[in-house]
Protein backbone atom coordinates (compact mmCIF):
# COMPACT_ATOMS: atom_id res chain seq x y z
CA UNK A 1 0.00 0.00 0.00
CA UNK A 2 1.12 3.34 -0.07
CA UNK A 3 1.06 5.19 2.33
CA UNK A 4 -1.04 8.64 1.95
CA UNK A 5 1.00 11.21 3.46
CA UNK A 6 3.89 11.30 1.00
CA UNK A 7 1.15 12.61 -1.02
CA UNK A 8 1.19 16.02 -1.36
CA UNK A 9 -1.32 16.71 -4.18
CA UNK A 10 -5.00 17.90 -4.23
CA UNK A 11 -7.47 16.16 -2.03
CA UNK A 12 -9.32 13.85 -4.54
CA UNK A 13 -6.01 11.93 -4.84
CA UNK A 14 -5.64 12.11 -1.12
CA UNK A 15 -9.05 10.42 -0.47
CA UNK A 16 -8.55 7.99 -3.20
CA UNK A 17 -5.28 6.86 -1.70
CA UNK A 18 -7.09 6.82 1.47
CA UNK A 19 -8.47 3.98 1.14
CA UNK A 20 -5.12 2.11 0.54
CA UNK A 21 -3.80 3.11 4.07
CA UNK A 22 -4.46 0.61 6.79
CA UNK A 23 -4.33 1.47 10.40
CA UNK A 24 -4.65 -1.01 13.18
CA UNK A 25 -5.46 0.83 16.52
CA UNK A 26 -5.04 -1.01 19.49
CA UNK A 27 -7.41 -0.49 22.43
CA UNK A 28 -11.01 0.28 21.70
CA UNK A 29 -11.74 2.69 24.98
CA UNK A 30 -12.95 6.03 24.19
CA UNK A 31 -9.90 6.92 22.06
CA UNK A 32 -9.17 4.02 20.15
CA UNK A 33 -12.98 3.95 19.22
CA UNK A 34 -12.60 8.32 18.48
CA UNK A 35 -9.73 7.74 16.30
CA UNK A 36 -11.16 4.52 14.04
CA UNK A 37 -14.13 6.81 13.58
CA UNK A 38 -12.42 9.51 11.97
CA UNK A 39 -10.37 7.39 9.86
CA UNK A 40 -13.04 5.51 8.46
CA UNK A 41 -14.80 8.71 7.74
CA UNK A 42 -11.72 9.49 5.76
CA UNK A 43 -12.02 6.54 4.02
CA UNK A 44 -9.18 4.64 5.66
CA UNK A 45 -9.16 0.61 6.59
CA UNK A 46 -8.93 0.87 10.41
CA UNK A 47 -8.49 -2.53 12.50
CA UNK A 48 -9.11 -1.86 16.19
CA UNK A 49 -7.84 -4.45 18.44
CA UNK A 50 -8.97 -4.99 21.69
CA UNK A 51 -7.95 -7.35 24.47
CA UNK A 52 -11.19 -7.18 26.41
CA UNK A 53 -14.70 -9.20 25.48
CA UNK A 54 -16.10 -5.48 24.58
CA UNK A 55 -15.21 -2.20 23.95
CA UNK A 56 -14.71 0.64 26.47
CA UNK A 57 -14.47 -2.00 29.17
CA UNK A 58 -10.88 -0.38 30.31
CA UNK A 59 -10.76 3.50 31.71
CA UNK A 60 -13.46 4.51 29.97
CA UNK A 61 -15.89 2.37 31.01
CA UNK A 62 -15.19 3.65 34.55
CA UNK A 63 -15.02 7.38 34.22
CA UNK A 64 -17.07 10.18 35.79
CA UNK A 65 -17.10 11.23 31.88
CA UNK A 66 -17.53 15.18 32.52
CA UNK A 67 -16.89 16.99 29.62
CA UNK A 68 -14.87 20.26 30.42
CA UNK A 69 -12.36 23.42 30.14
CA UNK A 70 -12.90 24.70 33.56
CA UNK A 71 -10.61 22.60 35.23
CA UNK A 72 -7.92 23.41 32.49
CA UNK A 73 -7.61 26.74 32.89
CA UNK A 74 -3.73 26.76 34.29
CA UNK A 75 -2.74 25.78 30.92
CA UNK A 76 -3.57 27.52 27.77
CA UNK A 77 -2.86 24.96 25.01
CA UNK A 78 -4.99 22.29 27.25
CA UNK A 79 -7.60 24.36 28.29
CA UNK A 80 -7.96 25.43 24.18
CA UNK A 81 -7.32 21.66 23.12
CA UNK A 82 -10.15 20.50 26.24
CA UNK A 83 -12.86 23.43 24.62
CA UNK A 84 -12.22 22.29 21.31
CA UNK A 85 -12.81 18.66 23.13
CA UNK A 86 -16.45 20.22 24.31
CA UNK A 87 -17.36 21.58 20.75
CA UNK A 88 -16.24 18.29 18.96
CA UNK A 89 -18.76 16.05 21.04
CA UNK A 90 -21.44 18.73 20.17
CA UNK A 91 -20.59 18.23 16.20
CA UNK A 92 -20.16 14.45 16.86
CA UNK A 93 -23.62 14.53 18.16
CA UNK A 94 -24.67 16.58 15.11
CA UNK A 95 -23.25 14.08 12.84
CA UNK A 96 -24.58 10.35 14.44
CA UNK A 97 -27.76 12.09 14.09
CA UNK A 98 -28.14 10.91 17.92
CA UNK A 99 -27.30 13.19 20.67
CA UNK A 100 -28.83 10.70 23.48
CA UNK A 101 -25.17 9.72 24.74
CA UNK A 102 -24.52 13.41 25.50
CA UNK A 103 -26.14 14.90 28.79
CA UNK A 104 -26.11 18.78 28.12
CA UNK A 105 -26.88 19.89 31.84
CA UNK A 106 -24.32 22.14 33.15
CA UNK A 107 -22.20 21.96 35.56
CA UNK A 108 -22.31 23.63 39.20
CA UNK A 109 -19.05 24.21 41.67
CA UNK A 110 -18.44 25.59 44.82
CA UNK A 111 -15.44 25.83 46.93
CA UNK A 112 -14.39 26.71 50.60
CA UNK A 113 -14.19 29.80 51.08
CA UNK A 114 -10.57 30.01 51.03
CA UNK A 115 -10.24 28.38 47.73
CA UNK A 116 -13.17 31.29 46.18
CA UNK A 117 -10.04 33.30 44.91
CA UNK A 118 -8.92 30.31 42.75
CA UNK A 119 -12.30 29.43 41.51
CA UNK A 120 -13.23 33.26 40.83
CA UNK A 121 -9.91 33.04 38.76
CA UNK A 122 -11.10 29.98 36.58
CA UNK A 123 -14.05 31.40 35.96
CA UNK A 124 -12.60 34.81 34.82
CA UNK A 125 -10.34 33.58 32.55
CA UNK A 126 -12.43 31.04 31.10
CA UNK A 127 -15.03 33.56 30.60
CA UNK A 128 -12.54 35.84 29.41
CA UNK A 129 -11.22 33.73 26.49
CA UNK A 130 -14.92 33.32 25.79
CA UNK A 131 -16.23 30.04 27.43
CA UNK A 132 -19.28 30.03 28.86
CA UNK A 133 -18.45 30.58 32.38
CA UNK A 134 -20.17 32.44 35.17
CA UNK A 135 -20.24 33.11 38.87
CA UNK A 136 -24.07 33.63 40.50
CA UNK A 137 -25.21 33.77 44.32
CA UNK A 138 -26.44 30.36 45.54
CA UNK A 139 -29.70 31.15 45.80
CA UNK A 140 -30.19 32.53 41.63
CA UNK A 141 -29.10 29.10 41.09
CA UNK A 142 -31.16 27.07 43.49
CA UNK A 143 -34.07 28.76 42.29
CA UNK A 144 -33.46 28.21 38.15
CA UNK A 145 -32.30 24.44 38.91
CA UNK A 146 -34.89 23.76 41.89
CA UNK A 147 -32.12 22.30 43.88
CA UNK A 148 -31.68 22.81 47.58
CA UNK A 149 -27.76 23.66 48.37
CA UNK A 150 -27.14 24.03 52.20
CA UNK A 151 -25.56 27.45 51.30
CA UNK A 152 -25.70 31.18 52.47
CA UNK A 153 -28.02 32.81 49.22
CA UNK A 154 -25.46 34.98 48.86
CA UNK A 155 -22.68 32.57 48.48
CA UNK A 156 -20.71 32.37 44.96
CA UNK A 157 -21.26 29.50 43.01
CA UNK A 158 -19.56 28.90 39.46
CA UNK A 159 -21.77 27.74 36.32
CA UNK A 160 -20.57 26.32 33.51
CA UNK A 161 -23.71 25.68 31.35
CA UNK A 162 -22.69 24.29 27.82
CA UNK A 163 -20.65 21.53 30.12
CA UNK A 164 -21.98 17.79 29.85
CA UNK A 165 -21.51 14.13 30.42
CA UNK A 166 -21.39 11.55 28.66
CA UNK A 167 -23.24 7.94 28.22
CA UNK A 168 -20.03 6.19 27.37
CA UNK A 169 -20.95 2.57 27.09
CA UNK A 170 -23.94 4.03 24.73
CA UNK A 171 -21.65 6.42 22.54
CA UNK A 172 -19.01 3.58 22.52
CA UNK A 173 -22.04 1.19 21.33
CA UNK A 174 -22.99 3.62 18.52
CA UNK A 175 -19.43 4.41 17.77
CA UNK A 176 -18.81 0.55 17.23
CA UNK A 177 -22.09 0.24 14.99
CA UNK A 178 -20.76 3.71 12.72
CA UNK A 179 -17.06 1.96 12.33
CA UNK A 180 -18.48 -1.01 11.19
CA UNK A 181 -20.90 0.29 8.87
CA UNK A 182 -17.99 2.64 7.56
CA UNK A 183 -16.23 -0.30 6.61
CA UNK A 184 -13.84 -0.52 9.59
CA UNK A 185 -13.18 -3.77 11.90
CA UNK A 186 -13.61 -4.06 15.64
CA UNK A 187 -11.76 -7.22 16.79
CA UNK A 188 -12.15 -8.42 20.95
CA UNK A 189 -10.83 -10.60 22.72
CA UNK A 190 -7.40 -9.96 20.71
CA UNK A 191 -4.68 -8.90 22.57
CA UNK A 192 -1.52 -7.27 20.62
CA UNK A 193 1.66 -8.54 21.84
CA UNK A 194 4.36 -7.60 19.15
CA UNK A 195 4.61 -4.55 16.76
CA UNK A 196 6.73 -5.62 14.26
CA UNK A 197 9.19 -3.45 12.22
CA UNK A 198 11.41 -3.04 8.95
CA UNK A 199 14.22 -0.89 10.08
CA UNK A 200 12.51 2.43 11.29
CA UNK A 201 9.21 1.64 9.78
CA UNK A 202 6.32 0.13 11.91
CA UNK A 203 4.94 -2.81 9.52
CA UNK A 204 2.50 -4.67 11.85
CA UNK A 205 1.16 -6.28 14.74
CA UNK A 206 1.29 -9.62 15.98
CA UNK A 207 -1.99 -11.03 18.20
CA UNK A 208 -1.14 -13.48 21.15
CA UNK A 209 -2.18 -16.27 18.80
CA UNK A 210 0.65 -15.34 16.89
CA UNK A 211 -1.39 -14.06 13.90
CA UNK A 212 -0.07 -11.21 12.39
CA UNK A 213 -1.76 -8.20 10.65
CA UNK A 214 0.14 -6.12 8.31
CA UNK A 215 -0.36 -2.31 9.13
CA UNK A 216 0.80 1.09 7.56
CA UNK A 217 0.31 2.57 10.70
CA UNK A 218 -0.34 1.72 14.14
CA UNK A 219 -2.08 3.60 16.98
CA UNK A 220 -1.13 2.72 20.49
CA UNK A 221 -4.47 3.83 22.35
CA UNK A 222 -4.18 1.22 25.05
CA UNK A 223 -4.75 3.98 28.42
CA UNK A 224 -3.31 2.73 31.10
CA UNK A 225 -1.70 -0.28 29.30
CA UNK A 226 0.31 2.40 27.00
CA UNK A 227 3.25 2.04 28.73
CA UNK A 228 3.12 -1.86 27.69
CA UNK A 229 2.56 -0.60 23.67
CA UNK A 230 5.54 1.74 23.77
CA UNK A 231 7.93 -1.12 25.09
CA UNK A 232 7.02 -2.92 21.91
CA UNK A 233 8.80 -0.35 19.63
CA UNK A 234 12.22 -0.15 22.44
CA UNK A 235 10.47 3.30 24.06
CA UNK A 236 10.31 4.61 27.13
CA UNK A 237 6.50 6.06 27.89
CA UNK A 238 6.63 7.15 31.54
CA UNK A 239 3.27 6.98 32.70
CA UNK A 240 1.82 8.14 36.32
CA UNK A 241 -1.02 5.93 37.00
CA UNK A 242 -4.12 7.13 39.52
CA UNK A 243 -6.86 4.52 40.25
CA UNK A 244 -9.98 6.55 40.94
CA UNK A 245 -13.73 5.44 42.18
CA UNK A 246 -17.17 5.98 41.52
CA UNK A 247 -20.46 4.32 43.03
CA UNK A 248 -23.36 4.35 41.18
CA UNK A 249 -26.66 4.81 43.49
CA UNK A 250 -30.46 3.67 42.59
CA UNK A 251 -32.60 6.71 43.40
CA UNK A 252 -36.17 7.50 43.51
CA UNK A 253 -36.56 9.72 45.56
CA UNK A 254 -34.95 12.72 43.65
CA UNK A 255 -33.41 14.18 40.47
CA UNK A 256 -30.48 16.09 39.96
CA UNK A 257 -30.71 18.47 37.54
CA UNK A 258 -27.21 19.24 36.81
CA UNK A 259 -23.64 18.28 37.49
CA UNK A 260 -22.19 19.18 41.00
CA UNK A 261 -19.15 19.66 41.74
CA UNK A 262 -18.39 20.29 45.97
CA UNK A 263 -15.38 20.22 48.34
CA UNK A 264 -16.51 17.05 49.68
CA UNK A 265 -18.23 15.07 46.86
CA UNK A 266 -18.91 15.27 43.48
CA UNK A 267 -22.15 13.65 41.59
CA UNK A 268 -23.73 13.62 38.64
CA UNK A 269 -27.14 11.37 36.86
CA UNK A 270 -26.40 8.94 35.46
CA UNK A 271 -29.60 7.67 33.26
CA UNK A 272 -33.20 7.44 34.91
CA UNK A 273 -33.25 6.62 38.58
CA UNK A 274 -29.64 6.74 39.42
CA UNK A 275 -26.88 9.33 40.19
CA UNK A 276 -22.72 8.73 40.03
CA UNK A 277 -20.56 9.63 42.88
CA UNK A 278 -16.65 10.29 42.93
CA UNK A 279 -14.42 12.62 45.10
CA UNK A 280 -10.60 12.81 44.14
CA UNK A 281 -9.84 12.97 47.90
CA UNK A 282 -11.37 9.13 48.67
CA UNK A 283 -9.53 8.30 45.25
CA UNK A 284 -6.21 8.78 47.64
CA UNK A 285 -7.14 6.65 49.98
CA UNK A 286 -7.28 3.87 47.74
CA UNK A 287 -5.25 0.76 48.15
CA UNK A 288 -4.36 -1.96 45.02
CA UNK A 289 -7.76 -3.20 45.52
CA UNK A 290 -9.49 -2.74 42.45
CA UNK A 291 -12.36 -4.70 43.03
CA UNK A 292 -14.63 -3.33 45.92
CA UNK A 293 -17.92 -3.81 47.17
CA UNK A 294 -20.85 -1.31 46.88
CA UNK A 295 -20.63 -1.30 50.67
CA UNK A 296 -16.72 -1.45 51.25
CA UNK A 297 -14.99 1.81 53.25
CA UNK A 298 -14.54 3.84 50.47
CA UNK A 299 -17.63 3.67 49.30
CA UNK A 300 -19.56 4.06 52.40
CA UNK A 301 -17.72 6.89 52.67
CA UNK A 302 -18.97 8.45 49.12
CA UNK A 303 -22.41 8.03 50.51
CA UNK A 304 -22.20 9.65 53.87
CA UNK A 305 -20.99 12.69 51.91
CA UNK A 306 -23.53 12.74 49.23
CA UNK A 307 -25.92 12.21 52.25
CA UNK A 308 -24.78 15.04 54.09
CA UNK A 309 -25.67 16.98 51.52
CA UNK A 310 -28.78 15.80 49.80
CA UNK A 311 -30.54 14.46 53.26
CA UNK A 312 -32.78 12.68 50.52
CA UNK A 313 -30.44 10.12 49.27
CA UNK A 314 -30.89 7.72 52.40
CA UNK A 315 -33.47 5.97 50.87
CA UNK A 316 -30.40 5.14 47.86
CA UNK A 317 -29.42 2.15 47.38
CA UNK A 318 -25.92 1.21 46.16
CA UNK A 319 -25.64 -0.37 42.81
CA UNK A 320 -21.93 -0.80 41.46
CA UNK A 321 -18.43 0.68 42.79
CA UNK A 322 -15.89 0.63 39.85
CA UNK A 323 -12.28 1.61 39.58
CA UNK A 324 -11.07 3.03 36.92
CA UNK A 325 -6.78 3.88 36.41
CA UNK A 326 -6.49 6.99 34.57
CA UNK A 327 -3.76 6.95 31.86
CA UNK A 328 -1.93 9.43 32.72
CA UNK A 329 1.63 10.73 30.86
CA UNK A 330 4.03 11.62 33.58
CA UNK A 331 3.65 15.17 33.03
CA UNK A 332 0.10 15.30 33.49
CA UNK A 333 -0.58 16.43 29.65
CA UNK A 334 -1.81 14.19 26.59
CA UNK A 335 0.60 12.69 24.60
CA UNK A 336 -0.46 12.56 20.98
CA UNK A 337 0.89 11.94 17.57
CA UNK A 338 3.57 9.77 15.93
CA UNK A 339 6.89 9.06 17.57
CA UNK A 340 10.14 10.11 16.71
CA UNK A 341 12.16 8.19 14.75
CA UNK A 342 9.77 5.76 13.96
CA UNK A 343 7.86 6.04 10.82
CA UNK A 344 3.89 4.68 11.28
CA UNK A 345 3.69 4.60 15.20
CA UNK A 346 1.47 7.01 16.78
CA UNK A 347 0.26 7.25 20.19
CA UNK A 348 -2.74 8.69 21.81
CA UNK A 349 -3.16 8.48 25.64
CA UNK A 350 -3.96 11.17 28.00
CA UNK A 351 -6.02 12.13 31.16
CA UNK A 352 -9.45 13.45 30.57
CA UNK A 353 -9.59 10.86 27.87
CA UNK A 354 -13.80 11.33 27.76
CA UNK A 355 -13.60 15.12 27.02
CA UNK A 356 -10.65 14.86 24.22
CA UNK A 357 -11.77 11.15 22.63
CA UNK A 358 -13.83 13.59 19.99
CA UNK A 359 -11.25 15.98 19.63
CA UNK A 360 -8.10 13.86 19.44
CA UNK A 361 -9.54 11.24 16.83
CA UNK A 362 -10.34 13.48 14.79
CA UNK A 363 -7.09 15.67 14.95
CA UNK A 364 -4.89 12.65 15.15
CA UNK A 365 -7.22 11.07 12.08
CA UNK A 366 -6.46 13.66 10.20
CA UNK A 367 -2.29 13.57 10.82
CA UNK A 368 -1.99 10.04 10.35
CA UNK A 369 -3.90 10.20 6.75
CA UNK A 370 -1.78 13.71 5.91
CA UNK A 371 1.32 13.84 8.02
CA UNK A 372 0.23 17.56 8.64
CA UNK A 373 0.23 18.38 12.76
CA UNK A 374 -2.82 20.46 14.19
CA UNK A 375 -1.35 23.20 16.00
CA UNK A 376 -3.80 22.74 19.13
CA UNK A 377 -1.34 18.92 19.37
CA UNK A 378 1.55 20.83 18.98
CA UNK A 379 2.01 21.17 22.62
CA UNK A 380 1.57 17.54 23.02
CA UNK A 381 4.09 15.60 21.03
CA UNK A 382 5.33 11.91 21.77
CA UNK A 383 8.86 13.43 21.65
CA UNK A 384 8.73 15.17 24.68
CA UNK A 385 9.45 11.62 26.42
C1 LIG B 1 -12.48 7.80 38.31
C2 LIG B 1 -12.20 8.47 36.99
C3 LIG B 1 -12.88 9.62 36.66
C4 LIG B 1 -12.63 10.24 35.44
N1 LIG B 1 -13.35 11.34 35.12
C5 LIG B 1 -13.20 11.91 33.91
C6 LIG B 1 -14.03 13.00 33.56
O1 LIG B 1 -14.88 13.44 34.33
N2 LIG B 1 -13.86 13.54 32.32
C7 LIG B 1 -12.92 13.07 31.44
O2 LIG B 1 -12.81 13.62 30.34
N3 LIG B 1 -12.13 12.03 31.77
C8 LIG B 1 -12.24 11.44 32.97
N4 LIG B 1 -11.47 10.38 33.32
C9 LIG B 1 -10.40 9.94 32.40
C10 LIG B 1 -10.95 9.16 31.23
O3 LIG B 1 -11.90 8.22 31.67
C11 LIG B 1 -9.79 8.46 30.51
O4 LIG B 1 -8.84 9.43 30.13
C12 LIG B 1 -10.28 7.73 29.26
O5 LIG B 1 -11.29 6.80 29.58
C13 LIG B 1 -9.11 7.02 28.59
O6 LIG B 1 -9.61 6.32 27.48
P1 LIG B 1 -8.67 5.35 26.67
O7 LIG B 1 -9.43 4.91 25.49
O8 LIG B 1 -7.34 5.99 26.48
O9 LIG B 1 -8.37 4.15 27.70
P2 LIG B 1 -9.23 2.83 27.98
O10 LIG B 1 -10.66 3.12 28.04
O11 LIG B 1 -8.60 2.16 29.16
O12 LIG B 1 -8.99 1.96 26.68
C14 LIG B 1 -7.76 1.33 26.41
C15 LIG B 1 -8.08 -0.06 25.90
O13 LIG B 1 -6.88 -0.68 25.44
C16 LIG B 1 -7.02 -2.07 25.66
N5 LIG B 1 -5.69 -2.69 25.59
C17 LIG B 1 -4.65 -2.49 26.44
N6 LIG B 1 -3.59 -3.25 26.05
C18 LIG B 1 -3.98 -3.92 24.93
C19 LIG B 1 -3.32 -4.85 24.08
N7 LIG B 1 -2.06 -5.26 24.30
N8 LIG B 1 -4.01 -5.34 23.02
C20 LIG B 1 -5.29 -4.95 22.78
N9 LIG B 1 -5.96 -4.08 23.58
C21 LIG B 1 -5.31 -3.56 24.63
C22 LIG B 1 -7.65 -2.13 27.04
O14 LIG B 1 -8.28 -3.37 27.27
C23 LIG B 1 -8.63 -0.96 27.00
O15 LIG B 1 -9.94 -1.37 26.64
C24 LIG B 1 -11.68 9.71 34.53
C25 LIG B 1 -11.01 8.54 34.85
C26 LIG B 1 -11.27 7.91 36.07
C27 LIG B 1 -10.57 6.64 36.39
Amino acid sequence: ACPTWQNTKGSQILRRRNATVHVVIIGAGLIGLSIAYALTRRNASVTVLERRKTAAAGTSGASFAWVNASAKTDNKAYFLLNWAGLQAHERLAEELGNDAWLHRVGNMEWVSPDSLPVLSARVDYASTMGYDAQLVPAATLNAELNLPLPLDPDYPVAWFPREAWVDVPLLAQILTTTIVQHGGTIRTASQVNAITQQGSRVTGVTLTDDQWLAADAVVNAAGPDAHRIAQMVGRQLPLRPEPGLLLSLAVDSMELPCIVHTPEINLRPDGEGRLLLHHQSVDRTLGDELDLAPDAPPCRELRERAQRLFPALVAATSLRAAIGIRPIPADGYPCVGQAPELDGYFEAITHSGITLGPVLGDLLGEEILSRRVDPLLAPFRPNRF
